[in-house]
């Protein structure tokens, strides 16, 4: 089997697992990424995120993370639903996280594909990453042509949109690159102008993390500063404005995977309801989600946030 072969062997059994693309990037250092991570990180834009600080050569250099890496495959994982909570009051939560975390599904899958790549060539030297490691997986999806970066900073496939997750795979094999694609933005801005805080920066591109609400919402551990009072648009978990309104994702086509089904409990749970959760009720509703990062405490700050600040009202 040549490498073009077991190029195409993978990506079939990738595609069997439920991913949706599949794509391949040379293990280069990511010279170019780096210097735009660390102008990023100079002004500050990750907030609180010290974490981002920390492993940068780990980061911008696949084969700190395993050593002899040829190859990074990045792999798309779609999440969209049409699902909506019902209540049109009630604080909002990000489309990914309504149903069951995607890390330990996308994880899951990452390993029997290994397992699969092992049994056929023998021990390879891998390791699959889901969010769980410094990989800077938009950039790599970005070199292997798995979409481009959007003006909100996503990543954006011509036919597919932007909800989808994102993993890789960084092997020792070496695999046939593919190539980066066109940017499509063109003059369109409509994710610059809808962001309630002004977290995409005017020109697009770049994002102040420290404004974005799933930053304020989810990573942000003290309180949420009175400047954002207003601004949240209802946003308990996440927000999807900038995804919703770009005009890429009207080819977004429901996922089939069972375990990202959106919780039935959830979507019906209305504004008053919401108001009264407490740590029971949390408990049991978030059990194995994406939610549970927040704690308790964490999405009660932010309902009442919210609460305070009328934007539930
Ligand atoms: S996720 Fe929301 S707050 Fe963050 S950049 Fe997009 S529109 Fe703005
Ligand atoms: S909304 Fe427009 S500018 Fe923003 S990412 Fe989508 S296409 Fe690009």
């Amino acid at each position: 089997m040549d490498n073009f072969e077991k190029k195409e062997w993978i990506k079939k059994w990738a595609l069997d697992l439920g991913f949706s693309s599949m794509n391949v990037a040379k293990a280069n250092r990511l010279d170019r990424e780096a210097e735009r991570l660390k102008e990023w990180l100079n002004l500050g834009y990750h907030g609180s995120m010290g974490y981002m600080e920390n492993h940068f050569e780990k980061r911008v250099d696949p084969t700190q993370l395993v050593p002899g890496a040829r190859s990074v495959i990045i792999f798309t994982f779609n999440y969209f639903t049409k699902k909506k909570q019902l209540d049109p009051e009630a604080p909002k939560i990000a489309m990914y996280a309504l149903g069951k975390d995607y890390h330990d599904i996308i994880r899951k899958k990452l390993n029997q594909l290994k397992e699969k790549i092992d049994d056929k060539w023998g021990e390879t030297t891998g390791r699959g990453f889901v969010d769980s490691a410094p990989v800077l997986e938009r950039d790599w999806a970005e070199r292997a042509g798995a979409g481009w970066k959007g003006k909100n900073t996503l990543l954006i496939h011509p036919k597919k949109g932007s909800y989808f997750f994102l993993a890789s795979l960084i092997t020792e094999l070496e695999l046939p690159e593919d190539q980066p694609i066109k940017d499509y933005c063109g003059t369109c801005r409509k994710c610059i102008d809808i962001c309630p805080t002004s977290a995409i920066l005017e020109e697009g591109y770049t994002m102040d993390a420290s404004k974005c609400i799933s930053y304020l919402t989810i990573e942000k551990r003290d309180e949420i500063p009175t400047e954002f009072k207003g601004k949240m648009d209802n946003w308990m978990f996440g927000c999807d404005l900038c995804q919703q309104v770009c005009p890429w994702n009207r080819f977004s086509e429901e996922h089939n995977e069972p375990k990202l089904e959106a919780d039935e409990h959830l979507l019906k749970k209305n504004k008053e309801e919401w108001l009264s959760l407490d740590q029971e009720e949390f408990s049991e509703l978030f059990q194995g989600s994406a939610v549970k990062r927040t704690k308790f405490r964490g999405l009660k700050r932010n309902i009442e946030f919210l609460s305070d600040n009328n934007d539930t009202s």
